[in-house]
């Protein structure tokens, strides 16, 4: 193997789907443009290179998700800077040794974090190495939120912090960024998102879908969350064999073994994890989702109109009035509600689908992964040169 000029260290932790993909977003884009001159090397500190009970820091985040007032409580608490920075400094104190170790031995050109917790202890342990390398490490944000970001997301010593939408600049300057660190091109998406891959008929039968039938998407982010069950089951009562329903139920195993062993009256595909969602999302005509970033940001590139049918506390809220202002989808709980929408932009054929795609399309930032991405190799370009 031929050896790559430059190392790019990216930061993320296993909570939810979005940070992975949008970590596998940046690697496949340096890929896409440099070929093999760029070695980018993903890991999550907290779970591979922290002690007990801080390498179990993302196995709780599950937890609390799933108690939403707790996760919301856990968010509030943690967002006055007295708070996470005295908490940051205690987890430095424990875990500095081993994430230095991390960077001596890999010894990156350019570090990226894309989460949240991965701003203030890395930097802290960057310090620590600072008589022991020539230059300091240059360290940069990718922020993967879309609209309310956590304020530990916002470092005022990061060389560069990018960011997906208007409303997280106002946020990141409100927090004392300065406009020169602050670039918006939009969410890291996987360049899968940007190639077309083939016509919609070609896609379908490809993964053993029918040709013909109208398409709606279920999913509930990395982890399969919300209630798939429920609305899958409502869609089935007013679905007919003119349609199919893909439900993604990612890495949530039991929902897999459930729904597959289920009659279904209309044509229904049940999937675990799956890597190739360009091509499931570029098959259908709509898609159920929690208001999970990555997914809001994927079904845009793909032109795909949004049902929203709940969120994480907090982080994700502001994605609700994002995709209802922009008028790309609607927002219902109700499972009831969800599948009488879904059955009538099916059934009316009035035009409503359409023209929610079309704004899909003009709202979506396909370019935005090459753009950060070339932002990247010229900063370590000037850097390093
Ligand atoms: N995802 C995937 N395969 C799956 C399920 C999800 O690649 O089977 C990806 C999805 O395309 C998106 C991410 O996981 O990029 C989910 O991110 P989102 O921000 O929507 O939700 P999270 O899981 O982070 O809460």
């Amino acid at each position: 193997t031929v050896e790559s000029s430059y190392r790019v260290l990216c930061l993320m932790s296993h909570t939810g789907g979005g940070h992975k993909a949008s970590a596998q977003a940046l690697k496949d884009g340096f890929e896409c443009i440099y070929g093999n001159s760029y070695d980018v090397n993903i890991v999550d500190l907290w779970s591979s290179h922290s002690p007990w009970p801080l390498c179990n820091m993302p196995k709780s985040y599950f937890f609390l998700v799933k108690n939403p007032w707790l996760w919301r409580l856990n968010f509030r608490c943690s967002e006055p800077k007295i708070v996470h920075e005295t908490l940051f400094r205690g987890y430095a104190a424990i875990v500095s040794t081993q994430f230095s170790r991390v960077f001596m031995d890999y010894n990156p050109h350019l570090i990226v974090s894309v989460h949240p917790l991965m701003q203030h202890v890395p930097l802290m342990s960057l310090e620590r190495l600072r008589d022991k390398v020539a230059k300091p490490i240059p360290f940069t944000t990718v922020v993967t939120d879309l609209t309310r970001c956590h304020p530990t997301w916002f470092h005022k010593s990061v060389l560069k912090c990018f960011v997906a939408t208007k409303i997280v600049v106002s946020q990141a300057l409100s927090l004392g960024l300065k406009t020169t660190q602050i670039i918006c091109h939009g969410l890291p998406i996987r360049p899968s998102f940007s190639i077309p891959a083939g016509t919609r008929a070609y896609l379908r039968e490809k993964l053993g879908m029918q040709k013909d039938a109208r398409t709606v998407m279920l999913i509930g982010g990395g982890e399969g969350m919300g209630k798939i069950t429920e609305i899958a089951e409502e869609l089935s009562k007013r679905l007919s064999e003119t349609h199919q329903l893909v439900i993604i139920c990612g890495n949530n195993r039991s929902l897999v073994e459930k729904l597959s062993a289920k009659i279904w009256p209309f044509s229904v595909h049940v999937k675990g994890f799956v890597h190739n969602m360009s091509e499931y999302m570029s098959c259908c005509d709509c898609v159920i989702t929690k208001a999970g970033p990555g997914t809001i940001a994927e079904a845009l590139i793909c032109g795909i109109p949004i049902i929203l049918n709940g969120c994480i506390p907090c982080q994700e809220e502001g994605n609700i009035p994002f995709v209802l202002e922009n008028k790309v989808g609607t927002y219902s709980e109700d499972p009831v509600i969800i599948a009488n929408t879904v059955s009538e932009w099916f059934d009316k054929n009035d035009g409503t689908l359409e023209e929610m795609s079309a704004r899909a399309k003009l709202l979506g930032r396909p370019d935005a992964t090459f753009n950060i991405v070339r932002d990247l190799a010229g900063m370590i370009l000037s850097f390093y040169h």
